[in-house]
């Protein structure tokens, strides 16, 4: 065998080292860069999780089934039909009197409704020879104030719609079924 045969063996044996050490860094590199990426889904998942937790416990307390009861809804003295609702901070707010899933009347609010108060809400104008409620059920869209609602401000992280112009869908949305006055009362709308 001639030297150069010799020196060009161990030339390919080196070579062979270097390949294996390169392909070992090649997948330890590869292998802490899956470890990173599992480790940024994780934290991500975890970020997620806890926004929605938030959002949970932003969400309003539903109030159960409200009583309703008569009051006076104009100048002119006619009777309609009113709920108190307390909400536990204050909400920018859309209430729709709901005849059916699919058809409904919008509520008159101020649009925005402090917290822990309790709001005297009219949900429907009765005419006089009225006897029950036309309206079914109440739906309530709900969304975090905004900077200049004269209430104070706090926001979910949680990137749900922001209530710009009250347009659903909400950030929240609650159904409440509401029960009407007695029947002794409605004769009388008292
Ligand atoms: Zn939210």
């Amino acid at each position: 065998m001639a030297v150069g045969d010799v020196t060009g063996i161990i030339g390919a044996a080196s070579g062979i080292l270097a390949l294996g050490v390169a392909s070992w860094a090649a997948r330890s590199a590869r292998r802490s860069a899956d470890e990173a990426a599992a480790l940024r889904a994780q934290d991500a998942e975890r970020l997620a999780d806890e926004r929605e937790a938030r959002h949970d416990q932003l969400a309003p307390v539903h109030p159960g089934v409200l009583q309703a009861n008569f009051g006076t809804v104009n100048f002119a003295g006619q009777r309609g039909l009113f709920v108190y609702l307390t909400l536990p901070r204050s909400y920018r707010v859309r209430g729709r009197g709901c005849y059916s899933d699919t058809s409904w009347t919008d509520l008159t609010l101020p649009g925005v409704l402090d917290g822990g108060v309790a709001h005297n809400l009219c949900i429907e104008s009765w005419t006089q020879d009225q006897t029950e409620p036309r309206i079914q059920h109440l739906l309530f869209d709900l969304w975090p104030p905004l900077p200049g609602d004269a209430v104070s401000l706090w926001s979910c992280p949680c990137g749900r719609p922001s209530g710009e112009t009250l347009t659903p869908p909400g950030h929240w949305q609650m159904r409440v079924d509401f029960k009407p006055p007695p029947r002794s009362r409605i004769r009388t709308m008292t």
